[in-house]
């Protein structure tokens, strides 16, 4: 049976949506104007929820092939891990009947059992078998006693003392899993201990899900493509890298549909080849207001709008929709706000469109070194530099540099997010925050 991609999947879903910014947001709101109708970060996260419909499309794939993809179907072990009763340490196998209650005991000798060699002879009273790791247990036998803890009389005598219990040292048959358990649901999301667990049961290939696709491009006249040799008042193009890079880090496939100018109709048929392409399109810049920002206007023609503005900082404009099957999102063009609107946003969907599970990041704890400045109104997402501070091993956090969303190097120096409630009126020295870090390691 062919299970590999079917290339014309859509996402599933017959639900419409409501746009959710009502109409007169759709001038840009003042952060400090109490008529501001941008959604809240839950808000904005809830609509990008409920508009998902996990992939179930599946795929064969070779066990080494499987790390960071997620199970299509449930995984059932077919056998016992171990196999067999084997010995867990190198010693002497006994029954736990021949141990001494006190003083010692002597023991012949009459084998030795090594890792993958069953031994045919069995064992009998006053009788021990050498024992190496892994090999299984001889027939007759029920405890190892570690050869540390034997006294070597000659080649064929060892003596025991008292201070063994019976069946120590001894990993049951299926002590680890057993056969017919469920060991995997469907939509576990597959790392290296799994794949190492998967091998233990024998299994060579992994029914998994589809990854998602998704399309994105980069729009602005002002953007050139890297090799190109910059004009007056032109940009390299750095949001389809960073954009590039978050997307392999997804683990999605990608589709790179380059830089398209800020042109209605170029902007109109890129977005409909790629919705015709991917599960999911994004794009970075033209939705805010200004003259040739004209993403928005064209979602609306094209598609569906859910919602054009959230009470975040960086990212407002960040606009979530749909076109034909696929879920559009328009990040701002703003090389920050693209970062930080994917990773707070666009990433949970799309491991939830690959799951069905809608991840949320590890947030820590963490002593403010500086003070923080922050107006209510909107949710900030501060680039920041956490350390362990080397006497008491806690958490600090300090600003990466300056923070306007199109100070790059401030990002590229973080490691962590701080992350600052809309209501949050500023955060004195020595205050605890929440941080989310970008890694599992400082
Ligand atoms: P926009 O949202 O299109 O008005 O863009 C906001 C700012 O982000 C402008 O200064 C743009 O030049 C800049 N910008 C937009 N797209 C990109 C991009 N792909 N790479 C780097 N900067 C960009
Ligand atoms: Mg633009």
């Amino acid at each position: 049976m062919d299970y590999s991609c079917q290339a014309n999947y859509r996402l599933r879903s017959n639900k419409t949506m409501t746009p959710m910014n009502p109409p007169k947001s759709s001038q840009q709101p003042s952060c400090a104007d109490p008529t501001d109708t941008s959604l809240s970060v839950q808000q904005a996260r809830d609509a990008i929820r409920s508009a998902l419909q996990p992939i179930e499309d599946i795929e064969l794939l070779p066990l080494r092939s499987a790390l960071g993809r997620v199970l299509g179907v449930d995984c059932v072990s077919p056998i016992d891990v171990p196999g067999h009763a084997n010995s867990a340490m190198d010693g002497y196998a006994l029954a736990g009947t021949e141990l001494p209650t006190q003083g010692t005991r002597d023991l012949k000798v009459i084998g030795t059992a090594f890792a993958g060699h069953g031994l045919s002879a069995g064992c009998g009273p006053g009788e021990c078998v050498r024992i190496m790791t892994g090999a299984p247990m001889p027939r007759g036998t029920d405890t190892v006693v570690m050869q540390e803890h034997v006294e070597r009389l000659d080649t064929q005598q060892v003596r025991i003392d008292a201070r063994h219990r019976p069946g120590q040292n001894v990993r049951q048959a299926g002590e680890d899993i057993s056969a017919g358990v469920r060991v995997f649901q469907a939509g576990h999301w597959l790392r290296a201990a799994d794949i190492g667990v998967l091998a233990s049961l024998g299994f060579s290939e992994l029914r998994v899900r589809r990854r998602p696709k998704v399309a994105f491009f980069s729009t602005g006249d002002e953007l050139r493509s890297i090799g190109e040799t910059l004009g007056e008042g032109e940009v390299y193009d750095s949001n389809r890298y960073s954009l590039y890079s978050m997307l392999r880090e997804a683990g999605v496939e990608i589709i790179d549909l380059g830089v398209i100018r800020d042109d209605r109709q170029a902007l109109g048929s890129a977005l409909t080849e790629a919705a015709a392409r991917a599960d999911v399109v994004i794009t970075s810049g033209g939705v805010s207001v200004g003259e040739a920002d004209f993403i928005k206007e064209l979602l609306q023609g094209v598609g569906e709008i859910a919602f054009w503005s959230v009470a975040v900082k960086p990212g407002r404009p960040l606009t979530f929709g749909r076109i034909g099957e696929a879920l559009f999102f328009g990040l701002p063009g703003n090389p920050v706000s693209v970062m930080v609107t994917f990773r707070q946003f666009v990433y949970p969907a799309l491991r939830s469109l690959a799951s069905g599970h809608w991840p949320s990041h590890l947030a820590l704890e963490a002593r403010a070194a500086v003070a923080l400045r922050k107006r209510p109104g909107r949710a900030e997402f501060v680039r920041g530099i956490l350390e362990r501070d080397g006497e008491a091993g806690l958490l600090t956090v300090r600003p990466a540099g300056a923070q306007g969303s199109g100070i790059l190097s401030s990002m590229s120096r973080a490691n962590c997010l701080v992350i600052l409630s809309a209501e949050c009126e500023g955060v004195a020295e020595g205050e605890m925050v929440q941080v989310e870090p970008f890694s599992t390691t400082l």
